[in-house]
């Protein structure tokens, strides 16, 4: 990826609906096992952030596609976005409806942290056009939760949920985090019964990864779970997830029918998406890019009038085609046969015979037109992605 000064105007999107990712980088306090681009909550620093997001947003607006750019999606991540009141929240939904097409029915979701939202706060995101709650759960168990660092217990998290449904949240998401120190069987199958008990809508669940970055990955943390260990709660969690009727419709993501997040979908079908914050990601016609990341220097950028791109990459085919099956294959529903095809023709010798004998281990399955991976394929799915690169 070129680093280096950032273009005077956006790349125009290829195709008809775009996702709007808004990182918001601050937290009150840093999780050990956190990689994320954050920064540390002041209270006078979120009113410059403030004042840039809404610069950038009227730089990317002026590019001269973006009036007619249908928005389907606006997803508020972070970084705690649920430190914002519903009027800065409201007032950064408003700039992006003036400068862009957002739907009069799109998804619009907020990362919430089960310590800094109530029902007042999530009601007040409600009248702004919110409709979907994230909240960051990662355990039930309230030593977990105190030694990953987050500032919640477990009953503040069941009291964020309850918040966010009277708060009339028809779609709830929760986050729960496994293969961690210390987290045993009976505690992981504990979590999980006691999550489905509430009737998310929609359940995500990461495995640790020690992630430069993190406090963790700079200490070495010990004690992590052997690899069988992870495998194990990762079925254990997929067996609760169906017998609860949730889909598996991505490796680390279970919905209800119907609930599936938009916005995250738009990521793994390598659609595209326009990148708002600082470290922010954005993928347009065929270049994807990154934000400066320090929100200082993010601030002193569009203070001076300039985007704050600092790395863009334009995919080649070879390089978007990879990304489609990469991607693709992380949804239970995987991709067209004719991807894998156009792949195999680059290596008509090795591919086709490493597919087959992925389908003869019962990894992948192929049926009508369709290439997915099993539950079993989806264990192994790092591994078999290289193969595809
Ligand atoms: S895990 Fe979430 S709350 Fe914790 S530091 Fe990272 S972004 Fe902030």
């Amino acid at each position: 990826m070129l680093e280096g000064s950032g273009p005077a105007t956006l790349w125009a999107p290829r195709g008809t609906a775009l996702g709007v990712y808004v990182h918001v980088p601050f937290c009150a306090k840093r999780c050990g096992y956190c990689s994320f681009n954050t920064a540390v909550y002041l209270e006078a620093a979120l009113p410059r952030y403030l004042a840039a997001l809404g610069r950038e947003i009227d730089l990317a607006g002026a590019a001269p596609w973006s009036a007619a750019a249908p928005v389907s999606t606006v997803f508020f991540g972070g970084g705690t976005p649920s430190l914002l009141t519903p009027a800065q929240l409201g007032a950064v939904l408003e700039r992006l409806r003036a400068r862009f097409s957002v739907a009069p029915d799109a998804e619009i979701t907020v990362e919430c942290n089960p310590e800094s939202v109530s029902r007042d706060r999530l009601s007040g995101y409600r009248d702004t056009g919110v409709n979907r709650i994230s909240l960051g759960v990662q355990s039930l168990d309230d030593q977990v939760l105190a030694s990953l660092d987050r500032a919640h217990s477990a009953a503040e998290a069941r009291a964020a949920f309850d918040a966010g449904r009277r708060a009339g949240f028809a779609n709830v998401s929760a986050d729960l985090i496994y293969g961690l120190p210390g987290l045993d069987a009976a505690t992981w199958d504990r979590t999980v019964r006691s999550l489905l008990d509430w009737e998310p809508d929609h359940l995500s669940a990461y495995a640790l990864t020690l992630d430069e970055g993190s406090r963790w990955h700079a200490a070495g943390r010990t004690g992590l779970p052997a690899e069988e260990t992870v495998a194990e709660q990762y079925r254990t969690l997929a067996r609760l997830a169906a017998e609860a009727d949730f889909e598996h419709y991505e490796i680390s993501n279970y919905a209800r029918p119907g609930r599936r997040s938009a916005h995250n979908q738009i990521y793994w079908r390598a659609e595209e998406y326009l990148a708002l914050g600082p470290g922010a990601c954005g993928f347009l016609g065929d270049t994807r890019y990154g934000n400066v990341k320090a929100t200082e220097r993010y601030c002193a950028t569009l203070e001076a009038g300039a985007l704050p791109v600092a790395t863009q990459e334009r995919l080649t085919a070879r390089q978007h085609l990879a990304e489609r099956l990469i991607l693709g294959l992380r949804l239970g529903d995987g991709i067209p046969e004719a991807w894998l095809a156009e792949r195999m023709a680059l290596e008509p010798g090795r591919l086709p015979a490493l597919l087959e004998a992925w389908r003869e281990r019962g990894l992948l399955a192929r049926a009508r037109g369709r290439a997915r991976l099993t539950e079993a394929g989806f264990l192994l799915s790092d591994a078999l992605f290289v193969e595809l690169l």
